[in-house]
């Protein structure tokens, strides 16, 4: 028989109802046999997820303001989910230690794991699994460094001779035994982890959308859905596009060459997305492209010197004042005597003009422009290699759409090609693509 392992996000775990469709989903699969959980999340809109509510009571604490209020709320909802589920994992008592550390001055990393470790107490009791906590098995360096390898090896050893378990997402421990937290939405990578671990045939991430969709439905209209995708052609896709699976999450599964599936609490019949590491189809069967991502509000900086490629270190420059800046640079198109440095909006921190001055300054170019409204759009596909007509295709369509292409980077890979366009032609072109591609 097979393993999986099922992790459930905060909205698949965020009220008794939620946790009822846990159970029928890991009991209708008797290879289902380890659970990972995250904190419980929103269960309507405007409502809080704990985790936000935990680091607020921390917040509190640390501004000497009463958290008690905070931290009720918390409790409530616990107390509600042990209450409908019908079980009895002594919450009373668990409240009480983690008030006392609290007042202790324990840290913001221990205060939001108790998410996790409470939900998969509850979860465990629910499932009749054994409860596995991941302190001391996810391992951290003193320095807060995670560590691959001896995790590994620790949840292998402590999973060994479990037929079953349910484990807290999010957090592990540093060699002294305090808590240490991934960052936010940590849960996927524990999944992983796991599934790593017992050499699952599947990871199974459980959240409230059935996988990936080509193209963001907020822009084209019921796009269709992603069956199966590449590692690679996600994380081309997921550096533009909301992410449904933490990054982090990619490496251990990738690791242990399990692929992902990507599956909808709400929706337990549809298959969703499937990540793998390859997919052994015959050349020219694959869909000509995966999905389409993109953001607005990037700028460009293009600079003009005459003579510009015979001067050595030129480029060397110009990173190193964007560098200086802590700047990120997204894209960088060249031509003879131009250069363009492409730059997150939101990376820029307010600091462009001073930017512009200090390139000036070091480069003395000729001429510089700057254009603050650009979208970049990443059309992504594995079948594109070596197909012809995939780019005569796709600038047609945006021709025939009347929008203005102002920059087009191909990666090598031959597996994206991305194009930056006026923040206000952003949802024609998406649309257009998608058009031209999939209709
Ligand atoms: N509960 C944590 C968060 O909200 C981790 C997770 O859900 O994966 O970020």
């Amino acid at each position: 028989m097979g393993v999986k392992v099922a992790k459930f996000g905060g909205s698949s775990v965020a009220d008794a109802i939620q946790l009822a469709k846990v159970k029928s989903i890991v009991e209708g699969d008797p290879e289902r046999k380890y659970v990972v959980v995250s904190a419980p999340g929103k269960r309507f809109s405007g409502d809080s997820k704990i985790t936000d509510l935990l680091y607020l009571c921390k917040t509190h604490i640390d501004h000497n303001v009463a958290y008690d209020q905070v931290f009720q709320v918390v409790c409530d909802r616990y107390r509600a989910i042990e209450l409908n589920l019908g079980v009895n994992v002594g919450l009373e008592e668990e409240f009480r230690i983690i008030d006392e550390n609290l007042q202790k001055g324990a840290s913001a990393d221990y205060i939001a794991s108790r998410g996790e470790y409470l939900t998969a107490k509850l979860t465990a009791a629910y499932l009749g699994l054994e409860f596995v906590d991941t302190a001391g098995l996810v391992q951290f360096d003193k320095h807060g460094k995670f560590l691959n390898e001896e995790t590994n090896r620790a949840l292998k050893e402590a999973l060994a001779g479990v037929d079953g378990a349910v484990l807290p997402g999010f957090y592990g421990s540093v060699p002294d035994g305090s808590i240490k937290t991934f960052s936010r939405g940590g849960s996927d990578i524990t999944g992983a982890l796991v599934a790593r671990a017992v050499e699952a045939d599947i990871y199974e991430n459980w959240t409230d959308v059935s996988g990936f969709l080509m193209a963001d439905p907020r822009v084209v209209k019921d796009p269709i859905p992603i069956e199966i995708i590449t590692y690679v052609e996600l994380r081309e896709l997921s550096y533009m596009g909301a992410g449904v699976l933490h990054e982090d999450a990619i490496y251990p599964a990738r690791a242990g060459n399990i692929p992902i599936n990507i599956r909808n609490t709400n929706d337990p019949q549809h298959p969703g997305t499937i990540i793998v590491g390859d997919i052994d189809e015959p050349a020219g069967k694959s869909k000509v492209i995966t999905g389409i991502a993109g953001h607005k509000d990037f700028t460009v900086i293009s600079i003009y010197k005459n003579m510009m490629s015979g001067e050595a270190g030129f480029v060397r420059r110009i990173l190193s004042v964007l560098e200086d800046y802590g700047v990120v640079v997204e894209h960088l198109p060249s031509g003879i005597d131009t250069l363009s440095v492409v730059l997150a909006n939101k990376n820029l921190n307010g600091k462009l003009e001073e930017i512009t001055e200090e390139i000036r300054r070091r480069l003395q170019p000729d001429r510089m422009e700057v254009f603050e409204n650009m979208a970049l759009i990443a059309t992504v596909g594995r079948g594109m290699a070596r197909r012809m007509g995939v780019s005569a295709t796709l600038f047609t369509a945006l021709y025939n759409a009347g929008v203005n292409i102002r920059m087009i980077d191909q990666g090598s890979s031959e597996m994206n090609i991305i194009v930056g366009v006026e923040n206000s032609d952003f949802e024609k072109a998406v649309r257009a693509i998608y058009e031209a591609f999939v209709e």
